[in-house]
């Protein structure tokens, strides 16, 4: 039985396969829009090619004898979705659903989805849990919650299970120190804070010094890209073991850091000194996302490994690498 994840080359797919090829078999669908090929493990199987192309899939599900599906493909920038909604509908929701037709079609039962803490919106509490109030505010996370309402009706009426994963802030780099976070352009904060530490940016912007935060700064709950991929095996395991089905589940540390202290801290580990701008709000950034994570906590035994040193010492040592 093999695994196909969809989105494999890109930052978490990426780091997920790298978990499953000691144990499974695994064939890697990806475009290569927004991911690297040279970040697929090579034990993987790689089919370069679109979610919503129906003969790849055809092929891919005739061909192999899968199992699950773990989708991430995805686009993923909130601001891009704001000035560009119909190419986050067209490849978030449009191509999911042609992917979600071939698994029906071919008897494919079980998916594991990538979603995200946007789709809280700006949430009316600081710790979120799984009951807080779904309220997206931008097109990335509208895309998103639509995916995970067309799961629960699909699971109604065919012979198919889910689980949602709503991930908070993803962080860090594999501990092989293979493969790391890279996007082009490259829009998050660790990743950015570590790149002008090394020299390759001029200065860092902090988006925002008044906010309702202890220190005016966003606070986010950053988790390490290992625990979130031991929590997609964990829940397909779940699943195909019968014990779990059709949930949806947070992926965060449960402890928020400010913009300002994530920067501390990547001076701490790099022993570097930060150049910092002040700089205005960035569009559609709520104050703070910090994530309670017991409810798989309780049903998988999943808790996160690494804390913030650690996630920010990984991914010090994947980007000085
Ligand atoms: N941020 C920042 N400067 C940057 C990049 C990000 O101040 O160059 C802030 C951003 O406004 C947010 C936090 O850092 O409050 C985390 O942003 P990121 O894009 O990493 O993740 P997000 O929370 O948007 O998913």
């Amino acid at each position: 039985m093999a695994i196909l994840v969809c989105g494999g080359a890109g930052y978490i797919g990426s780091h997920t396969v790298k978990e499953l090829v000691s144990t499974y078999e695994v064939v890697v669908l990806d475009n290569l829009t927004t991911g690297f090929e040279h970040l697929i493990d090579e034990r993987a199987d790689f089919v370069k090619g679109d979610l919503g192309d129906r003969a790849i899939l055809d092929e891919i599900f005739t061909t192999h004898s899968i199992d699950a599906v773990f989708h991430f493909a995805a686009n993923s920038l909130v601001g891009e979705s704001v000035e560009n909604p119909l190419k986050y509908y067209r490849n978030n929701v449009s191509a999911t659903l042609v992917l979600l037709e071939k698994m029906i079609e071919h008897g494919v039962k079980r998916f594991i989805f990538s979603s995200t803490a946007a789709t809280y919106g700006i949430p009316d509490t600081d710790v979120i849990t799984e009951e807080t109030s779904t309220n997206p505010i931008n097109p990335y996370g509208r895309s998103k919650l639509m995916i995970e309402q067309i799961l629960a009706d699909i699971a109604c009426v065919h012979d198919f299970q889910y689980i949602v994963l709503r991930y908070f802030n993803a962080a860090g780099a594999h501990e092989s120190g293979e493969i790391g976070e890279s996007h082009d352009p490259e829009s998050h904060l660790i990743p950015i804070v570590l790149q002008h530490l090394m020299g390759q940016r001029d200065k860092i912007s902090v988006f925002g010094t008044d906010y309702n935060t202890s220190d005016g700064t966003c606070v986010r709950d950053y988790i390490h890209i290992t625990d979130l991929a031991r929590a997609h095996i964990l829940s397909y395991e779940g699943m195909a073991n019968g014990k779990i089905a059709n949930k949806t589940y947070n992926l965060g540390n449960g402890a928020g850091y400010s913009v300002n202290e994530i920067i501390d801290t990547c001076q701490q580990v790099s022993g570097k000194q930060a150049t910092v701008e002040y700089a205005p709000r960035r569009a559609g950034d709520p104050a703070t996302l910090v994530a309670s994570s017991n409810k798989i906590t309780d049903a998988l035994g999943w808790t996160p490994v690494y804390d913030l040193q650690a996630i920010i010492g990984s991914a010090w040592a994947w980007h000085s690498k």
